[in-house]
């Protein structure tokens, strides 16, 4: 985290991230050394640095490494430009796209690693994947981490969710170690609450400690920055993949500039979003998968993003291919639920959630790493 004025005016001064240098009151370019391929060239990330006249805190900005969740390029393309440069204290880094591969071919992950890129950045590897050699993917989060490590004292990621779904953003829980790293973790919990609601999307905490660390999550881009270099970090979802919502790019753009005023980057007030649906009030959120159909068949879904469904509503009908109900003919919630997005397409399966929703959370924000 920043530590000084005297700190910031040094790390902008000379910030450098790849081949791109920052310089005082514009738009730099250049590359990050990406993957190489087989054919003889590199799959190099783009880097843009823009930086203000003043010093200042350095924010990353990064988007699409799933492949296919493309909102984020185009809000990054419209945030920087020569207007913040003139205002900005400190400098924004942005990587527009950190999966070159997979969006080439409108895919999740890189067609030359097969993991979720988003679960290979430094952190405990699974037990299965110990003594292994590291991935291409993780090679690269790797270096990634370093670099942001070096420069950055806060960090975005732009993600999308499934087609119908609500723009909002996901709040990591900080876990320690030790006693040590306990008081730290309340204070950077504390930034990373600040940070969130200067966002202005609704908040959904990540699934409490056990599911996130067997999910891999404290190994995705901000799971890892959180966990591993300590800086608040946010991972933002736009809406839905593959498509651009112009109204959720606008939201973010507007986001974006608002975090950077709550951390002293921009004056002025915060400005108004563009409408997105937000959850009932008064009530902490985490984010959790369901529900689950009872049975193999066809949804017919009842809700939408951004509704709420009281505890045994009804999310979708379930019929089989005639139309007949299956069971008593419904996917119900156990919980009161706020939807943040439904799958995609209508098939239904055991074991497999047919929607992402959002339930109260009673869980602590910072906690143990799980044995
Ligand atoms: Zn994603």
């Amino acid at each position: 985290m920043l530590a000084s004025r005297e700190e910031a005016h040094l790390r902008t001064a000379a910030l450098t991230v790849g081949t791109c240098s920052g310089e005082p009151g514009r738009l730099t370019y250049g590359i990050f050394p990406g993957a190489d391929l087989p054919t003889g060239s590199a799959d190099a990330l783009p880097v843009i640095i823009a930086q203000g006249k003043e010093p200042g805190p350095v924010l990353w900005l990064t988007a699409n490494i799933h492949g296919n969740e493309v909102a984020g390029i185009p809000a990054v393309h419209r945030l920087l430009n020569d207007e913040l440069c003139g205002a900005l204290r400190g400098a924004v880094v942005a990587l527009p796209t950190l999966n070159p591969a997979g969006l080439r071919t409108n895919k999740r992950r890189p067609y030359n690693d097969d993991r979720d890129p988003n679960r290979t950045f430094p952190g405990a590897r699974k037990a299965a994947d110990e003594g292994s050699e590291l991935t291409v993917y993780e090679r690269l989060a790797s270096r990634l981490l370093g670099a942001i490590g070096d420069t950055a004292d806060y960090y975005i990621d732009l993600h999308c969710a499934s087609i119908l779904s609500v723009p909002f953003v996901i709040r990591d829980r900080v876990l320690y170690r030790n006693e040590a790293q306990r008081s730290g973790a309340a204070a950077l919990s504390d930034a990373l609450d600040a940070m969130a609601a200067a966002f202005g999307f609704p908040v959904v905490a990540e699934y409490p400690p056990s599911a996130y660390v067997a999910k891999e999550l404290h190994r995705s881009t901000t799971g890892a920055a959180l966990q591993e270099l300590r800086l608040p970090s946010l991972t933002a979802e736009l809406g839905a993949h593959t498509i651009v919502d112009e109204q959720a790019v606008a939201a973010t753009v507007g986001g974006l500039r608002n975090v950077m005023r709550w951390a002293g980057m921009l004056s002025g007030p915060a400005e108004k979003i563009a409408a997105i649906p937000q959850p009932p009030h008064g009530r902490r959120l985490r984010r959790q998968e369901g529900p689950y159909p009872a049975g193999t068949g066809l949804l017919d879904f009842c809700v939408g993003p951004g509704s709420f469904v009281k505890a045994g509503g009804v999310v979708a009908g379930l019929k089989d291919i005639w139309g007949r109900p299956i069971g008593d003919g419904f996917v119900k919630v156990s919980t009161d639920a706020w939807i943040l997005g439904i799958e995609d397409g209508m098939l239904a399966y055991p074991g497999a959630p047919i929607a992402h929703i959002a339930v109260e959370d009673d869980a602590p924000l910072i906690d143990a790493w799980p044995a």
